[in-house]
């Protein structure tokens, strides 16, 4: 099969390259791989930037850097609500953060202080629902509010996204190890079943496994072990996502609550492409659950998916070094629906018109 571009990976990355090309009227095939995608495992709260240790990141990478990984991972958003909205996938704008050791981890003040001397008011104390009961020695009327986070549920906007996306166009096949050329010059792609993909130009965003299938990746990207769990509960307080550390948290319909996370400091156990939820993290989950929101009882659901995270904690999105025409979008660092969302509309606009807008601190150049 013959193509202008091929895009591997079957997560929402994957998902809306496809559906940012197609709407530039530019001819692809989507390889969408094996197993569920970690896309459909994750709460979807979407932020422009790494929301741990943020101070320590703009301290580390300069404000400039920030501010351009910032306006990067806004024009993700964008892109999230513009097709949430078009495929009416309810989706809400910001992102609450509870006042727990991630706040002072996160170096909140510091971190607004920064970047309000640096012209951007990007984060504004939030007052709160005073009525929300105190937890744990912390009042929730302390909690903050990240004005351009968006919440949306990762797994039913993906569905839309397959249901909309032409069956014709996506292969239910694996990417083999390896990138050949084809004898017209083309990118060879080889599959576990059927014929193989010979495309013009590539786009690699197949999570963790990216690291198998591309040379040069292994040393650089590897998997990380995530873990949810779905209990029945109703979150105290209209937003819909919170932050704890590592943890997210989602009001999901039907009153059930979503809770997730990563270990900050992962044991090698975590290094795994897949696994099943363990019962630390799921007691860490469930114990949270309790002592932040009374929310007890059972998990009605225990998911695990890894995440794919790179040396520096910033993702890899652009041409891999030597080779143009192979663009990478992985190494999200678990912030892939801004960034995810952000590199789609990157790598497809600068497939449409050459032009790049991805920041310089996330282009695989500096793999070399
Ligand atoms: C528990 C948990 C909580 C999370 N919370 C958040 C959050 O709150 N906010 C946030 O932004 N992110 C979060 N994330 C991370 C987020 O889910 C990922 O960053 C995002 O899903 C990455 O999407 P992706 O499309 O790059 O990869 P994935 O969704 O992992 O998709 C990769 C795709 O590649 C396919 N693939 C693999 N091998 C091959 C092959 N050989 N050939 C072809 N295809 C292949 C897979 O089948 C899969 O479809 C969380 C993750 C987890 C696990």
């Amino acid at each position: 099969m013959k193509t202008d571009v091929a895009v591997v990976g079957g997560g929402l990355c994957g998902a809306l390259c496809c559906w940012t090309l197609q709407a530039q009227g530019v001819e692809c095939v989507w390889i969408r791989g094996p197993g569920r995608p970690t896309s459909a495992v994750g709460p979807g709260l979407a932020v422009p930037a790494p929301t741990d240790h943020l101070a320590r990141v703009v301290r580390g990478l300069g404000v400039e850097a920030c501010l351009q990984m910032w306006d990067f991972g806004c024009r993700g958003l964008e892109l999230l609500s513009e097709v949430c909205g078009q495929l009416q996938v309810p989706y809400s704008r910001g992102v609450l953060f509870l006042p727990s050791n991630a706040v002072e981890a996160n170096d909140l003040a510091e971190t607004e202080e920064l970047l309000r001397h640096h012209g951007r008011g990007i984060m504004r104390a939030f007052a709160g629902d005073p009525s929300a009961p105190s937890r744990g020695g912390q009042s929730l009327s302390q909690a903050r509010l990240l004005e351009s986070g968006l919440s949306f549920s990762p797994s039913v906007l993906l569905q839309a996204l397959c249901d909309v996306l032409p069956a014709e166009i996506c292969i239910e096949g694996s990417m083999q190890p390896g990138i050949g050329q084809a004898s017209g010059g083309a990118l060879l792609l080889r599959l576990d079943q059927g014929d193989p993909v010979e495309a013009e130009i590539a786009i690699v965003c197949a999570g963790a496994a990216s690291a198998r299938l591309v040379p040069g990746l292994s040393g650089w990207l590897w998997p990380q072990l995530g873990q949810a769990r779905i209990v029945a509960g109703q979150l105290p307080f209209p937003a819909v996502s919170a932050n704890w550390g590592h943890e997210s948290y989602q009001q999901l319909e039907a009153g059930r609550v979503l809770a997730a996370g990563f270990r900050p400091d992962p044991s090698p156990d975590d290094r795994v492409e897949e696994g099943p939820p363990d019962e630390t993290f799921q007691g860490f989950l469930a114990r949270f659950l309790s002592l932040r929101f009374g929310i007890e009882g059972e998990a009605e659901q225990t998911l695990a998916a890894a995440l794919s995270v790179t040396l520096d904690n910033l993702p890899l999105i652009g041409p891999l070094p030597g080779e143009s025409r192979l663009l990478l979008a992985t190494g999200f660092c678990g912030r892939g629906y801004a960034f995810g969302a952000a590199a789609a509309r990157a790598l497809a606009a600068l497939i449409f018109s050459g032009k790049s807008t991805i920041p310089r601190i996330l282009n695989p150049s500096r793999l070399v």
